[in-house]
């Protein structure tokens, strides 16, 4: 909490209470930055191309990046206003959340999930209702149903969850939708969904295609595995009357002409650009096998990150990161979330986190039972 008595003006009371922005750590010399998800690959040279033939900066962008939408649409096999392009998927989140969720309205989401979701809705002037995740750091998606009442607006899923990694299931995806009334928005946050390779997890383009629930939104993003996280684009797919509501709730030509090209190139290039994500999947499926080796009880991991659940020992864990070079992003008492980063990082992971697990304190609940130590 911050003291609003300080601040020359007058600020909505919900605003001047949240935590003031703090950058977080910038990796310095050869330390590696395993705090925000980013893609560990440079930029394929025909992306950066690309983004060296937009110089026509005197313009504004396309207002609707309309080539992108083209091409995504004929991608998924939907029509061209039936996607939306953002600044960012979090931009797209924060309009449709503006679009539905006002004062005295209620968006529901799992929690722990995504940092974003309380903050955007208390800029909303909405209320949060967050529902904590089941065993295994998973969404309980029938508590979610349970939470709903008359004044709930929207309610968030984000599979793969971050920061904890598992995946909700299309059946669990299936089963809910069906129970959430239909006129509540659902906005599907598959951020990395490129990373998943659980055959059973929800894939937000099957749920589009299915008329039944045209109350669901889809949002997917350029910045995790095509790596244009410093461009910022993302885009939703979903019902062209619900799209023209978050349009009209955004910052207008929020989306650079360099971002739309970037992500034009980065699809024609997708070939390349997916082996890339294999690459870090099975990175990441390597790193969890050996975590749960080394001892600590690893959640599911589906996307391009790992969570440690540190719980009180999390800040002394990011510390001793921190000294041997890693990054990592905690989560004051309850974990930390690493990324699945450059090759080199994965054994310097591995070695601080089997120092640490060895350390927790006897019954500690990142630690497996099953584990002599
Ligand atoms: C990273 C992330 C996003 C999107 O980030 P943008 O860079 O704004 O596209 C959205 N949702 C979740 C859960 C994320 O982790």
């Amino acid at each position: 909490m911050t003291d609003a008595s300080d601040i020359p003006i007058r600020v909505r009371p919900e605003i001047a209470a949240l935590p003031p922005y703090k950058q977080g750590r910038q990796a310095g010399g050869d330390a590696f930055k395993l705090s925000s998800n980013e893609n560990p690959f440079d930029p394929l040279p025909g992306v950066v191309e690309a983004i060296r033939s937009a110089t026509a900066v005197n313009r504004y962008p396309d207002a609707s990046a309309a080539r992108l939408r083209e091409r995504l649409a004929e991608r998924f096999g939907v029509a061209s206003d039936e996607v939306h392009i953002g600044a960012g998927s979090v931009s797209i989140l924060a309009q449709l959340i503006l679009a539905t969720s006002g004062p005295g309205d209620e968006v529901i989401y799992a929690w722990r999930s995504f940092e974003a979701y309380p903050w955007l809705a208390v800029v909303a002037g909405a209320t949060a209702v967050e529902v904590p995740l089941a065993e295994g750091a998973r969404h309980d998606l029938p508590a979610m149903v349970a939470a709903i009442t008359e004044r709930t607006r929207s309610i968030i899923v984000c599979s793969p969850n971050n920061p904890t990694g598992p995946i909700v299931t299309q059946a669990e995806f299936d089963a809910f939708i069906a129970q959430v009334p239909s006129d509540v928005l659902v906005i599907l946050d598959e951020a990395y969904a490129e990373f998943v390779t659980d055959p059973d997890a929800v894939d937000g383009l099957l749920v589009l295609g299915n008329a039944t629930y045209p109350n669901v939104v889809v949002l997917r993003t350029f910045s995790k595995a095509f790596g244009l996280a410093g461009l910022r684009v993302g885009y939703a797919v979903g019902h062209k009357r619900i799209l023209d509501a978050a349009r009209s709730t955004s910052i207008p030509l929020s989306v650079t002409a360099q971002a739309e090209v970037a992500a034009l190139a980065s699809l024609d290039a997708e070939e390349e650009l997916l082996d890339r994500v294999r690459a870090i999947a099975e990175r990441r499926d390597q790193l969890v096998a050996a975590l749960r080796d080394a001892g600590w009880r690893v959640p599911d991991a589906q996307g391009n990150f790992v969570w440690l659940p540190t719980g009180d020992e999390t800040l002394t864990a990011a510390q001793a990161f921190d000294e041997a070079g890693i990054i990592v992003r905690p989560f004051a008492g309850d974990g930390i979330r690493i990324s699945v980063g450059e090759a080199e990082s994965v054994e310097k992971v591995l070695r601080i986190a089997a120092s640490l697990v060895s350390h927790l304190p006897a019954g500690h609940a990142g630690a497996r039972e099953s584990v002599e130590r």
